[in-house]
């Protein structure tokens, strides 16, 4: 007997990811878009969405979905993370830039719910993660690890989410935690580079979905590992995958290398 399509509520229609969700839940059998909630002043509020009307009321839509799919901002995910809470509802969140405070709310509601937690929902960038750490591993710090990410004008966080996920991928190869190398853009009289840095670099413009390079620069070679995402449709069909899994699980955080069987 197959699974029930798992009912899901999707935050931010009007917005860019929340769209590539809707439109990539459409004929698939393991997923049913069941609630859609944006803030008071978005553009779609009031229209219909897959035969939802998009409100504002976060309490109804989190009645009448089992997982709910978050790319909004920080201070959305932090807050409906703390309603979610008291319905122990499960979550998808893909919002990037978070603060302490908003993990600490994400925290809170995986002590009652499970909770898949990605800043990037691509197979390729969950698999160039795998790349990276190895080739780190394999070449150690005297190989200089630097990650340039490239994205459309209007993100709002640096680094991205998946550039520092990346970083971090480095950082495990090397054995050293992220935050004692890491070095995110250069300004000034920064001084040479010390050994075993990480360096990360943030170009923004046009309307480039999100492209990310780890280059490994040796003694006279180099090797560079490239993600570039083309459709912001990879993104959506990952979230609606972990939505479908993620429901009935036990209470806890899971990344996307859970969700896809690579943990
Ligand atoms: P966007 O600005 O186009 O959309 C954000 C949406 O959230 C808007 O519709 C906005 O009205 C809505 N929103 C804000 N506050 C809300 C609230 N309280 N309740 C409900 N809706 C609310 O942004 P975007 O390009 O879609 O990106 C959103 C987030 O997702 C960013 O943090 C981005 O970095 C991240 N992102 C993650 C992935 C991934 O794979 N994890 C991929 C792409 C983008």
């Amino acid at each position: 007997m197959t699974a029930p399509a798992a009912r899901v509520c999707v935050l931010g229609p009007s917005g860019r990811m929340g769209r590539a969700v809707i439109e990539a839940a459409a004929g698939r059998s393991e997923v049913r878009i069941t609630a859609a909630v944006d803030r008071a002043d978005a553009p779609g509020l009031g229209t219909r969405v897959a035969d939802m009307v998009i409100t504002t009321d976060i309490a109804a839509a989190l009645e009448a979905s089992d997982v709910y799919i978050d790319f909004t901002s920080p201070a959305a995910t932090r807050a409906v993370a703390a309603l979610a809470r008291t319905r122990s509802r499960a979550a998808v969140i893909g919002t990037t830039g978070l603060g302490a405070e908003d993990e600490a709310a994400i925290a809170a509601l995986a002590e009652v719910a499970p909770v898949v937690v990605a800043a990037n929902f691509s197979l390729g960038v969950n698999l160039m993660l795998g790349l990276v750490r190895t080739a780190a591993r394999a070449l150690g710090p005297e190989w200089d690890a630097e990650i340039v990410e490239t994205h459309h004008r209007a993100k709002r966080d640096a680094p991205s989410g998946t550039a520092l996920m990346i970083g971090r991928a480095i950082a495990a190869g090397h054995d050293v935690a992220y935050d004692t190398v890491k070095r995110h853009t250069r300004d000034g009289d920064v001084g040479a580079r010390p050994r075993g840095e990480i360096g990360v670099a943030s170009v923004r413009g046009g309307d480039v979905i999100g492209e990310h390079t780890a280059v490994f620069f040796g003694p006279a070679e180099r090797i560079e590992i490239t993600h570039r995402a083309s459709s912001r449709a990879i993104f959506a069909a990952g979230a609606l995958r972990a939505a479908a899994w993620v429901v009935g699980k036990p209470p806890g955080r899971y990344d996307m290398l859970a969700v896809l069987g690579l943990a």
